[in-house]
């Protein structure tokens, strides 16, 4: 598919920008206080993060904020720079495992990022990136627009599936994108075509920066049937849940596959692992790449049960198996 450019068309609205003054000094009072950046945006302190993860695990962030304005986003980036904090991003949180010790400093979620634009005649598609991917491959099927039917089991945002480059069905978010803006820390806005992203499989130059995306711009085909479209999507979504565990809270695939003759899951359960459990996490019996929290799985019994899985594939196979999930926060202990 021939990629263009085009400028994205969706404005995040609130482009004034927080005085870097008065946010200085609501850190230096912080202390454990919320710290209110506009009316409809709070900085929360120690937010459990185990309800905003798909494994359902993970300890508290020490701060926690979730904007919806784009003034709001540069504030919480300059807040945590005048309290000399990290900044974690967090979509989803359907590709993450987070430490039961949580994460220090300020989490800025992209959940309430939320707005799209579907154009019916180019087929170009620009959204938030606080929309779930699911949603927006219905909504492009509906509107017979070609090309995200793939996407629609993946649970995560379009910032997540821009950073991942997600993908599934033999579609990837690098096939579609055409561009993406991104919020440097700095408070400037970039915009980066999929050439500047350095797509990989299941990897991309976002990965391990903390630039924000905030909206990405798709070009699909216009045009096509709705009622076929919407029909192959169906079906994508229901294969999903026949051949993987739906069911049970997971992170989806853990591991990359090394190559395409060795699938990961293939290679764990060659090791004789499908069903192993430690603690509350157990390796999927009907698809052995995944892990499942069976309900009072901690963290660190995820981290035990992928290292045990790289230790055994690589002792079976002398392969190295390289996690998809990115892990976050401290698992020196467990
Ligand atoms: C049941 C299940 C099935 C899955 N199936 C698939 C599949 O078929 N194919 C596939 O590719 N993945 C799959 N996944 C994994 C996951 O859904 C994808 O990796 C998804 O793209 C992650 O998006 P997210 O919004 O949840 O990102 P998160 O998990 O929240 O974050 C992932 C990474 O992206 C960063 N990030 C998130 N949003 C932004 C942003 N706006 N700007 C900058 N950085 C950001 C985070 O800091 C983190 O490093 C599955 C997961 C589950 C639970």
């Amino acid at each position: 598919m021939t990629l263009s450019y085009d400028p994205p068309k969706v404005a995040i609205p609130g482009t004034a920008r927080l005085s870097f003054e008065s946010l200085k000094s609501s850190a230096q009072r912080a202390g454990t206080q919320p710290i209110r950046l506009s009316n409809d945006c709070i900085i929360k302190p120690q937010v459990s993060l185990a309800a905003f993860t798909s494994f359902r695990v993970g300890g508290p962030a020490q701060w926690y904020v979730a904007p919806k304005q784009f003034a709001e986003l540069q504030a919480s980036f300059d807040w945590a720079h005048a309290h000399d904090l990290p900044v974690t991003l967090l979509g989803a949180g359907s590709n993450l495992l987070i430490s039961d010790r949580g994460l220090p400093g300020l989490v800025i979620s992209t959940r309430r990022l939320r707005q799209n634009q579907f154009d019916p005649e180019s087929g170009q598609v620009t959204v938030g990136a606080g929309e779930p991917l699911p949603l927006v491959s219905w909504h492009a099927a509906e509107r017979g627009l070609q090309g995200l039917e793939w996407a629609v089991g993946i649970p995560g945002t379009i910032g997540g599936a821009v950073v991942m480059n997600a993908g599934a069905h033999g579609g990837c978010t690098a096939d579609y994108l055409v561009n993406a803006q991104v919020l440097l820390p700095d408070g400037t806005t970039k915009i980066l075509t999929p050439q500047e992203l350095h797509y990989r499989y299941r990897s991309s130059a976002l990965q391990g920066k903390n630039w924000l995306v905030t909206q990405a711009t798709f070009q699909l085909q216009p045009g096509f049937d709705p009622v076929a479209l919407t029909a192959l999507t169906s079906q994508h979504y229901n294969h999903r849940r026949t051949t993987q565990p739906y069911h049970l809270p997971s992170c989806g695939s853990v591991f990359r596959n090394p190559s395409n003759d060795y699938k990961a899951g293939w290679l764990i359960e060659q090791a004789g692992l499908k069903g192993y459990q430690i603690g509350g996490a157990q390796i999927a019996e009907r698809h052995a790449n995944f892990i499942l929290n069976c309900g009072n799985a901690m963290a660190s019994d995820i981290f035990r049960l992928i290292r045990h899985a790289q230790h055994q594939v690589e002792q079976h196979w002398s392969l190295q198996l390289v996690p998809e999930v990115r892990i976050l926060g401290d698992f020196q202990a467990a």
